[in-house]
């Protein structure tokens, strides 16, 4: 018999996702043998895309990527994490204040449960500054935000402000 997969969950809003993610999509996924990149239902933030949309999306810029899926999933991580036998949570960390933030829900998370762990990864230089809020507050006023985002999320965008008919 040989050991079970490690299987890597990457969980977030992702509204919508942007290159920020992917980088840390394609890095992760070399870590582990299943990437699950899970979008949370119940999230407190008010989203601009529905849960389904950013299923999509994702569905879409991640078609030709293998080994890695898209899922949804509501309650808490960790029971999801434990659920689909996940050896890691993968988180990526951009600044400082991200770092607080991520350390907080670390420790909680263990706290609930001690057999998932979390991975951290530090974001690129070049996407040090890029989150969804940003590439959103651009895309609101018209202007065309590919360098930030794939083609098919700067598209989505651009037509949920009413710029694309
Ligand atoms: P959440 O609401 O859970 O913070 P996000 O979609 O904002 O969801 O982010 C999901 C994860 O991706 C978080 O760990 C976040 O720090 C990370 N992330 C977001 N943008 C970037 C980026 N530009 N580079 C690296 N990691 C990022």
């Amino acid at each position: 018999m040989g050991s079970s997969p490690k299987i890597g969950v990457y969980p977030g809003s992702f509204d919508p996702i942007t290159n920020g993610h992917l980088d840390i999509v394609e890095r992760a996924r070399l870590l582990f043998d299943r990437l699950v990149v899970a979008v949370a239902v119940n999230s407190s933030k008010k989203c601009l895309f529905t849960v389904p949309e950013r299923v999509e999306l994702i569905q879409e810029v991640l078609i030709n990527t293998p080994t890695v899926e898209v899922s949804t999933f509501s309650g808490l991580l960790v029971d999801f994490a434990y659920e689909i036998r996940a050896t890691a949570i993968v988180r990526g960390i951009r600044a400082v204040t991200d770092f607080e933030y991520e350390y907080a829900i670390y420790q909680m998370n263990r706290d609930l449960n001690q057999d998932v762990d979390t991975v951290f990864l530090l974001a690129v230089r070049e996407h040090s500054f890029l989150s969804s809020s940003i590439i959103k507050e651009v895309a609101c006023y018209g202007r065309d935000v590919t360098d930030y985002a794939p083609e098919v999320v700067n598209r989505a965008l651009l037509q949920k402000f009413g710029h694309l008919t």
